[in-house]
C-alpha cells in the first residue's frame, strides 16, 4: 500500500515523516506510516480510498504551527500534505472575493492581492496555510474588527470521507439557503471532510494607521480599559494586553529594554481622519482609566519597534533550551475578561513557574503561557493545573476553552463541561459523516 501511495504521490522519507509527528505543541510526536503530497482533489480522493481498502487514518497537514496537537497522527496513518495544492484558484477583485487552494499560505496570499489594494486580514501570527486556518477556525489579534475565519469563508470544497465532493456556498456575500455547512466545516479539525478549495472575502488596505501603546499598574486596570474602548464603539483594528511577566520574558530573550509593566497595544484604521480621532478618542479612555503613559508611533520602522514585545512573545517563552510550555486560550464576555485575566496571572504567581498572560484583550480572549520543565512531576502537574483552572473558570463564567486554537488533543477533556447534550449532536454528526472514523481520529472527542 506504501508503495503505491509513493507511486501516486511521491515523497516518503525520514525527515518528512518527522516533520509530519508533531507542531508546534508540546504533545508528544507521533510518525505517520506515509506522508502524501496531493497536487488536486482526484489525488485526495485516491488517498481516501487506498486509506478505506487498508483501514488507515488520514489525516491533514497545513504547515504544523497548530498549538494543540491537531495535525498529530496520533493513530498513525497518512499525513496529507498541502503544500502543492497552494494556488490562487480565482481572484474577483470587483467582488471583493478570492478562491484558492488550501496549501496557500496567508502571507503569500496576501502579497498576490495587496497589489490590488485588497487584504486578507485573519492574522494568526504563524504563517499557517489558508486550509490549516479553516480547520482550527483561527483569528487572532485583527478579530477584534473583522472576526475569525468563519466570518471570513464563503464557502468550501470539500471531499468527504466517502470521496464524494461538496461545495458548502456561494460567492454571495450572505445566504440563508439551507444548512450552514461553512460554520460547521469550518474548525471541524480535519474530522468531517478535507478542505481542497476555500473562498474567502477580501478587504481594502485602510489608507492610514496609527499604533500605540499604553503601560498600567494592574492587568485589572489595563482588561478596564480595554473594555471602555470597546463600549465606546471605537473601532480597533488590534487591542492587545500582553502583561509585565512576557514584557520581562521578551527583553531577556531578545535583549531589549522595552517598559517591563501590564501594557496595552493598540492599532487603528481607517481614513486618516477616522484613525487619528480613534487614537485621541482612546488615548482619553485609557488615560482616564490610570494609564501611566501613551506612546504613539509616527513611522513605520517606529511602529514595528513599539509592537516588537508584542510580535515577539510567543518564541521569547518557546525558545528556552530543556523546557515544555503549555498554554491556554479562553474566551469569555467581555465583561469578564478583568477578572479573568487576574485570577490566572494569581495562578501563574502561585505556581512559582515561569509564565505570561497575554492575547487579544479586545475579544476576551487571551493566553496563559507556562514554561516547565517536563522531567520535573511537581512542575508538570502545576503547569497542567493553571490551564486547567482557567478552562474550567472560563467555561463556568459563559465562555470557552478554547476561543481561536482549537480543541486539539488538549482540550478533549473540557467539552462536555462546554457542550453538555450538544456534544452528543456532533458525535452524531461525525458519525454520519465519517462512520469508519478515517479522518483525523482522536481529535476533539
Ligand atoms: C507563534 C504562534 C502564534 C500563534 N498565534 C495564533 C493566533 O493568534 N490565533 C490563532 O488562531 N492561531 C494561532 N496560532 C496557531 C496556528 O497558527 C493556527 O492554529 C493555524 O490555523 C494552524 O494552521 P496550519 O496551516 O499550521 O495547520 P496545521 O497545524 O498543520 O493543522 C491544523 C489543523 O488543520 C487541519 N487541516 C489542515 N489542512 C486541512 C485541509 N486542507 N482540510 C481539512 N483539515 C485541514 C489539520 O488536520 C489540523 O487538524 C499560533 C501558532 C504559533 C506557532
Amino acid at each position: 500500500m506504501i508503495q503505491k501511495l509513493r507511486v501516486l504521490l511521491g515523497e516518503e522519507n525520514a525527515v518528512q515523516v518527522y516533520r509530519h509527528s508533531r507542531d508546534e505543541s508540546s504533545h508528544l510526536p507521533v510518525e505517520p506510516d506515509v506522508v502524501v503530497f496531493p497536487k488536486n482533489k482526484d489525488d485526495i480522493i485516491s488517498v481516501l480510498d487506498i486509506a478505506k481498502r487498508n483501514n488507515l487514518p488520514v489525516i491533514p497537514f497545513g504547515t504544523g504551527s497548530g498549538l494543540d496537537g491537531h495535525a498529530i497522527p496520533i493513530h498513525k496513518g497518512i499525513s496529507v500534505n498541502f503544500e502543492r495544492m497552494n494556488r490562487i484558484v480565482s481572484f474577483n477583485s470587483e467582488d471583493l472575493t478570492v478562491t484558492v487552494q488550501p496549501g496557500i499560505k496567508r502571507k503569500q496570499l496576501n502579497k498576490a492581492i495587496n497589489l490590488h489594494g485588497l487584504q486578507f486580514p485573519v492574522d494568526p501570527g504563524a504563517d499557517a496555510s489558508i486550509g490549516g486556518m479553516v480547520a482550527t477556525n483561527a483569528s487572532g489579534t485583527t478579530a477584534v474588527r473583522y472576526g475569525s475565519m468563519r466570518d471570513q469563508v464563503l464557502s468550501l470544497e470539500v471531499v468527504m470521507a466517502d470521496g464524494t465532493v461538496v461545495t458548502t456556498g456561494s460567492r454571495a456575500k450572505k445566504s440563508s439557503s439551507g444548512y450552514n455547512l461553512n460554520g460547521l466545516l469550518v474548525g471541524s479539525e480535519g474530522t468531517l471532510g478535507i478542505v481542497t478549495e476555500v473562498t474567502l472575502k477580501l478587504h481594502g488596505i485602510p489608507e492610514h494607521t496609527v499604533t500605540a501603546r499604553c503601560t498600567f499598574g494592574t492587568p485589572k486596570e489595563c482588561a478596564e480599559a480595554a473594555q471602555t474602548v470597546l463600549m465606546s464603539g471605537i473601532q480597533v483594528l488590534r487591542m492587545e494586553l500582553v502583561d509585565e511577566d512576557s514584557i520581562r520574558q521578551v527583553n531577556l530573550a531578545g535583549g531589549h529594554s522595552f517598559p517591563e509593566a501590564h501594557s496595552l497595544f493598540f492599532e487603528f484604521a481607517g481614513t486618516k481622519a477616522s484613525a487619528e480621532e480613534d487614537a485621541a478618542l482612546t488615548r482619553e479612555i485609557v488615560l482616564e482609566h490610570g494609564a501611566e503613559n501613551w506612546e504613539r508611533a509616527n513611522t513605520t520602522s517606529e511602529s514595528n519597534e513599539l509592537w516588537r514585545a508584542r510580535h515577539e512573545l510567543s518564541y521569547s517563552f518557546r525558545h528556552i533550551p530543556g523546557m515544555s510550555q503549555s498554554g491556554g486560550d479562553v474566551c469569555v464576555p467581555i465583561s469578564q475578561v478583568a477578572e479573568m485575566v487576574v485570577f490566572a496571572r494569581a495562578l501563574i504567581d502561585e505556581s512559582g513557574l515561569l509564565g505570561g498572560v497575554f492575547g487579544h484583550i479586545g475579544d476576551g480572549n487571551f493566553h496563559t503561557l507556562v514554561v516547565y520543565d517536563s522531567s520535573d512531576s511537581r512542575q508538570t502537574a502545576a503547569a497542567e493545573r493553571i490551564n486547567d483552572l482557567v478552562a474550567r473558570k472560563a467555561i463556568d463564567v459563559g465562555g470557552t476553552c478554547t476561543g481561536e486554537h482549537g480543541v486539539g488533543l488538549g482540550k478533549m477533556k473540557y467539552q462536555e463541561l462546554e457542550h453538555g447534550a450538544a456534544l452528543s449532536v456532533m458525535k452524531s454528526i461525525k458519525k454520519l459523516l465519517d462512520p469508519d472514523n478515517r479522518l483525523n481520529p482522536g481529535k476533539i472527542f
